[in-house]
């Protein structure tokens, strides 16, 4: 515990008082050391990206350019690394809008079209990575949510649920429903997770210790801990369930609400 002390002394005739006022400031400690911690973070995984695309440029413009192999081969890494620093600000100005608070809006939502329609952008890299995804949200249900929210944490589950998925896998969508929430599940028949990353998963910036991971597949690391944010602002719980080598389940729970409500 960290405490801010203030002394007040006080003299009234002979008595003498000293009024000693306690705050403690632990939380307010632990933010900033928190937002320390996360712009360290950011920062570093910014320079990577943007010192590849330096580099690289340098090397062409100094004459690398004239030979056709590599002028192919260092554009695509420049493409590449373009791209993982467009998500990482596009992660950190989400993580930023989510910290201002934000308003949700609840409206019923047909949540098998809408999970097909999300699932139209996605065509060309499940085609490109030879995936199959089933929607096994039954036609008639119908959820109070807010789309915005939906579609953020939706999008992140999906994504990954491709990006860490093995040739030829499986992607199912499905949900489940009691007095209290309803669930979106959204499982894979990926590489899995080992046991000692999953607690750690929702933490910002951290990837699994996989090399297949590290070296495969481009990511910030901050997918999972928005959707963890989001889920905890609308006041929901998320569940993963995983093994190596065989797959994972998110199962993300959300509380019923009514419709036009707002938070
Ligand atoms: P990113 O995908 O950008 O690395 P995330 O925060 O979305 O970041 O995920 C954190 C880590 O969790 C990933 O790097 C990966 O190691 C692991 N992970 C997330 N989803 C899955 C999944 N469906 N299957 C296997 N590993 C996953």
């Amino acid at each position: 515990v960290t405490w801010d002390t203030s002394i007040i002394f006080n003299q009234l005739d002979k008595d003498f008082h000293i009024l000693v006022i306690m705050y403690d400031i632990s939380d307010i400690i632990n933010v900033k050391q928190m937002q320390i911690d996360f712009l360290r973070n950011a920062s570093h995984e910014l320079k990577t990206p943007i010192t590849a695309i330096s580099g690289f440029t340098k090397t062409l413009l100094s004459g690398a350019m004239d030979d056709k192999k590599s002028l192919v081969e260092f554009l695509k890494i420049i493409d590449q690394q373009s791209d993982q620093l467009a998500s990482l600000v596009q992660d950190v100005l989400t993580i930023s809008h989510i910290q201002n608070g934000t308003n949700y809006v609840y409206k019923p939502l047909a949540l098998h079209d809408f999970v097909n329609s999300e699932l139209k952008s996605y065509d060309s890299m499940l085609a490109n990575n030879h995936l199959t995804i089933h929607n096994q949200i039954p036609e008639h249900v119908e959820v109070n949510t807010d789309t915005t929210i939906l579609t953020r944490i939706l999008r992140n589950l999906v994504s990954n649920a491709i990006k860490y998925n093995q040739p030829n896998g499986e992607i199912t969508i499905s949900y489940d429903d009691n007095d209290s929430y309803w669930q979106l599940i959204v499982s894979d028949t990926g590489i899995g997770i080992a046991q000692k990353d999953i607690s750690r998963l929702f933490e910002r910036f951290y990837r699994a210790d996989d090399s297949r991971t590290k070296q495969k597949v481009s990511g910030t690391g901050l997918g999972l801990s928005i959707v963890k944010e989001m889920v905890d602002a609308i006041g929901g719980t998320i569940h993963v369930k995983s093994q190596r080598g065989v797959g994972s389940t998110f199962t993300v729970e959300f509380p019923l609400v009514d419709e036009d409500s707002q938070t």
